[in-house]
This record gives structure tokens, C-alpha cells and sequence, in this order.
């Protein structure tokens, strides 16, 4: 019975956006069918079986879309930003129009449960308006010359076609966070989204050059489904793209961060997190267990900004965990579309394979398991890749404590005074996303201070994950580099201009330099 509602959940999602059998892959102003392409399959999660299929592009479809997307920038950067800004407001509107069947074919692709697929698409709508907004708000400054009769000022200048290479825990929003902030700023953006995620993308883009294309607007956007090693190998070596914006594994962007670099282009790299929350003995319990049970369950554990380590007080230590244990046991897990599962599954396979090893690993270096720790068997959906969420009582200073498991797997520490407990959280290699649970003012001040979180987002009672687009995302150390999304991240999709004008008689010199001739 199970199998026969999902079975019409995919047709009826599919079909409402046009996406049964083959799809094409390549959006370059219009969607580029090849019959002999190669094609990948889309896959759910959730069941294990095929959504559809989606053709994948070759090097020509690439060297055309820079080309394309080259042309359609020097149209688009006549565009004054305000105007830009209207065209991306009105992306916006009709993502509103699309969130449910947009959001279900996240949670068709990914396992997300339904408010979190719609979720992703709120993003995505979030982004769009916050970039509608900002498109009035590229400022540069002012300052004043030390020379007479001269002015001197910064103008913020499009950059050109940037490419984002996204991965499949975000498979649409992170591709808005860079996309609709760049188009504000005069950019086009060329995608290429996570072959496990792929047809997400081509559903969006779908929505999204619709649109465009109503409004009379260019085809700012190109999308190119293509295997991760190969495009990410094309978009990195290619010197006409000024900046990769890539999101995904720490070993991936570090390739891309060396390719990039020996052609000295620009990289925003959000990578790997390994996110830890500290519960203080000082918290309120029910925040704190609420708090680290969203961070630890929500997305079965594939977030970045999972929570994927707690340090809790020795005082608590025995309590917290006994409660946490009980969420555990209680909390539903199976069809993500199911009213009241918190729970999905993982994105494949090899996603279960990683969570056994680690789990291996940890008891191999003395971890205990104190719950989960196997697959879940979810009656008729028997190949879906469910597993059960999992809490290990470690020691902090394990191997694989200090690195990042893509599954629903929570280490536990106990610990005595604060500074010990920042010593823990920051002992790690990532620098994502960090939390302290406490209701005493001088904790959580220590926590943000200098001495405190080392990572690029820090939360008071509330969970690492879950941000909002407003601030600008990003972490540090092996996280990565450069931020995302609100406040001033725009500036990463332009090029800063300093200018000086005389309009004086003579040219005086700076620095009191003479040159007479
Ligand atoms: P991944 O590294 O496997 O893939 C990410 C992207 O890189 C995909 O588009 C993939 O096709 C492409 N790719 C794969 N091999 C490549 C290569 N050799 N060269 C260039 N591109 C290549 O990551 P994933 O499994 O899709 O996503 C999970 C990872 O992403 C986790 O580590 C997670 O923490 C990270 N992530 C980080 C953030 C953040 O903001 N810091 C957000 C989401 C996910």
C-alpha cells in the first residue's frame, strides 16, 4: 500500500511539472535535446526506484554556454540594477506560484519531509526578494582625497558569468543564494547541480526561464547536468569564468580550490562541517534537547550544519542524554510525506555504506552506541535507505569524531568547566556552524567572544542548523572560504573600482611626490 501512494505521489509530482521519462539536462536560452546523449537516472531515496532520466551535457553544450551566457552578460549589465531587481522580485512571485510541486520534487529526490522541501523553495523565494532589495543597495564609499580639487570614491562593477557547482543536501536553494544575489549585481551564472539532486534543478530552471522568458528578461541562468569530476573540471580550468562558487565536500572543493587558483580566479568554497553544540549546566533542558535533537535528526543528519557533536556539563550529562535517548526511540522515521515523520531517508546507498563505517570506526577507537545503529526496514519501501538515527557516548579526542559522517550519527562528551568545553568544540578541523545552550549572560558572551566558537556561524539556544538568508553563511578552516546569501555576501559577485578624479588645473601628486617636466 505504501509503494502504491508513493508510486502515485511520483507520477502526480512529475507529471505536474512535466519531468516523466527523459529530460534534458542542458538549459542554454533553451533546452538542448540530443538523442544519443548518455543520461544519468534520477533516483528517489525514498524508495529506491527511478524518477526519470536526465541527458547529460558533453563539452561542446559547455563551451556554448560560457559562450552564450559571455553575450547575454553584456546585455545584462546594461540592465540598471533596480530593473535587474524587478525581474528578480518577480522570479520570486512565481516561485510562490510553484512552492508545493517544487517543494514535493525536492522531497521526491532528496527524502526531505514535506516542510522542509517546501522549505528549500521559501528559501529560494527568501533569496529572491532579500536580492530584489539589495539591487538598490550596491554601495560603494566615499572618502576624502588628499589632494586638492580631486575626488576620490568605490564603485561596485559586475564580475561576468560565474559558475555555482551545488551539492544534493540543498539542491535548489543554494544554487539562489549565489545565483539571485549575482543577477542583482549584473552577473549570469552558469550551473552545475549534484548529479544526485539533478532533476531538482532541471524542475527549477524549468519555473525559472519560464519566467524569464514572459518578462522579456535574458536568459541570465544556464544549467548543465553533467558528471561531478568532468563539469567541475570544465568550470574550473575555464579562464572566463571569474568565480566558482562551490558547495560540497571538503576533498572535492579542495581540488577545485587548487584548479582555480593556478589561474588565479576567485572561489567562494562551502565545505564539510562538523558541527558541535555546547549544553550548558546553566541551559533550560527542554530548549537545549529540542535544540540538539533538530540539529542532530532534521534532514536524517545531511545538513551542513548538522549537529554532529554535543558537549554537555557533567551535572546534566546523565539526565541530558537519558532524555535525548528517549526523542530518539520515539521519534518517527520512514515517508518523509507522511504526516509526523521527522525522519527520511539517506541519499543513497553508499550514504548507509558511510554510516556503518563510521559507526565501525567509532567502536573500533572505544565509542558506545547507546541507541540506533541499524537500517531501518520501512514496510513497502524496503529499498529506500532508511537507517536509525544514532547517538555515540565518545571521547573527543577519537579520529572519527573529527571528521564529517553525512548521516544522522551524534557524538556525546561529557565536560567540566566552559574553557575545557570550547577546547572540545573548537578541536576540530571544520568551522561551520556552533551552539552553546545556556540562560547565564557571562557563558554565552565567552562563547562569542575571541576565545570562544572559531566557526563562521554561532547560535545562543538555538540550534547549528537551520539558518536564516539574511546573514551571511559561511565557515572557516576547512569549511572553507568566502560567505553566501544576505548582508554584504553581494560583494563577491562583483568587482570593486576605486576612482579618482581631478578636476583641479594641475596633478598635484599623492604622497607629496614631485614630477615636473
Ligand atoms: P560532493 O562533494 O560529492 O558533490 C558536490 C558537487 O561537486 C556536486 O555537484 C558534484 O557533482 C560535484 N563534484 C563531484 N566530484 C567533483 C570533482 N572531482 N570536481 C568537481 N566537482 C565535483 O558533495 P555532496 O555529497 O553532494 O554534498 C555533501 C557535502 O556538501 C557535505 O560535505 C556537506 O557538508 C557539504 N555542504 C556544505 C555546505 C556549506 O554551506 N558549507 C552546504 C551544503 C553541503
Amino acid at each position: 500500500m505504501e509503494n502504491e501512494n508513493f508510486q502515485k505521489f511520483r507520477e502526480d509530482t512529475l507529471q505536474s511539472l512535466g519531468l516523466e521519462k527523459v529530460n534534458s539536462g542542458i538549459f542554454n536560452g533553451k533546452w538542448v535535446t540530443t538523442a544519443n546523449k548518455s543520461k544519468i537516472r534520477s533516483m528517489s531515496p525514498i524508495d529506491g526506484l527511478v524518477n526519470s532520466e536526465i541527458t547529460l551535457a558533453e563539452r561542446k553544450d559547455f563551451d556554448g554556454m560560457v559562450r552564450n551566457l559571455s553575450r547575454v552578460f553584456e546585455e545584462w549589465r546594461e540592465y540598471p540594477a533596480p530593473k535587474r531587481g524587478e525581474i528578480i522580485k518577480a522570479l520570486g512571485d512565481a516561485l510562490v506560484k510553484d512552492k508545493t510541486r517544487l517543494g514535493a520534487l525536492v522531497s521526491l529526490e532528496t527524502g526531505k519531509t514535506v516542510s522542509e522541501g517546501e522549505g528549500e523553495i521559501q528559501e529560494m523565494i527568501d533569496i529572491a526578494y532579500f536580492a530584489s532589495g539589495l539591487s538598490r543597495q550596491l554601495y560603494g564609499l566615499t572618502m576624502g582625497s588628499e589632494r586638492p580639487h580631486h575626488r576620490l570614491y568605490e564603485q561596485w562593477l559586475p564580475l561576468g558569468t560565474i559558475a555555482v557547482i551545488s551539492a544534493f543536501n540543498f539542491p535548489s536553494a543554494v544554487w539562489s543564494w549565489n545565483a539571485m544575489v549575482a543577477a542583482v549585481c549584473g552577473d549570469t551564472t552558469l550551473w552545475k547541480p549534484s548529479t544526485k539532486a539533478a532533476l531538482v534543478a532541471v524542475g527549477v530552471m524549468k519555473s525559472i526561464s519560464e519566467t524569464l522568458s514572459n518578462l522579456g528578461a535574458p536568459p541570465i541562468f544556464g544549467l548543465m547536468v553533467s558528471r561531478g569530476s568532468e563539469g567541475g573540471e570544465w568550470i574550473s580550468n575555464e579562464p572566463s569564468i571569474p568565480l566558482v562558487s562551490f558547495t560540497g565536500s571538503t576533498a572535492t572543493g579542495k581540488k577545485i580550490y587548487e584548479t582555480v587558483s593556478r589561474r588565479v580566479g576567485r572561489v567562494i568554497l562551502e565545505l564539510g562541517g562538523n558541527n558541535c553544540a555546547i549544553v550548558s549546566n546553566r541551559c533550560d533542558m527542554k530548549l537545549a534537547l529540542k535544540g540538539v535533537a533538530f540539529g542532530a535528526l532534521a534532514t536524517a543528519g545531511q545538513r551542513c550544519t548538522s549537529t554532529r557533536r554535543a558537549v554537555v556539563h557533567e551535572d546534566i550529562y546523565e539526565e541530558f542524554v537519558k532524555n535525548l535517548k528517549d526523542i530518539y526511540k520515539k521519534v518517527k522515521i520512514g515517508n518523509p510525506r507522511e504526516p509526523g515523520v521527522l525522519v527520511g531517508p539517506l541519499i543513497d546507498r553508499k550514504a548507509v555504506e558511510g554510516y556503518f563505517s563510521s559507526l565501525k570506526e567509532a567502536e573500533k577507537e572505544g565509542g558506545k552506541i547507546l541507541v540506533g545503529g541499524t537500517v531501518k526496514t520501512i514496510p513497502g519501501l524496503e529499498n529506500g535507505h532508511y537507517v536509525a538515527p544514532t547517538i555515540v557516548e565518545a571521547n573527543p579526542n577519537m579520529n572519527i569524531v573529527r571528521s564529517e559522517t553525512f548521516a544522522p550519527i551524534l557524538y556525546v562528551f561529557k565536560y567540566r568547566d566552559l574553557n575545557e568545553a570550547l577546547r572540545i568544540h573548537n578541536n576540530v578541523p571544520q568551522g561551520l556552524s556552533s551552539a552553546i545552550f545556556t540562560t547565564d549572560l557571562r557563558e554565552e558572551e565567552v562563547f562569542l567572544s575571541a576565545r570562544g566558537s572559531d566557526c563562521g556561524i554561532a547560535n545562543v539556544n538555538t540550534s547549528t542548523a537551520g539558518a536564516e538568508i539574511g546573514g551571511a553563511f559561511g565557515g572557516e578552516k576547512e569549511t572553507g572560504y568566502g560567505r553566501e546569501s544576505g548582508s554584504d555576501a553581494w560583494k563577491a559577485y562583483m568587482r570593486r573600482q576605486t576612482v579618482t578624479k581631478n578636476y583641479g588645473m594641475d596633478i598635484p601628486l599623492s604622497q607629496g611626490v614631485k614630477f615636473e617636466v
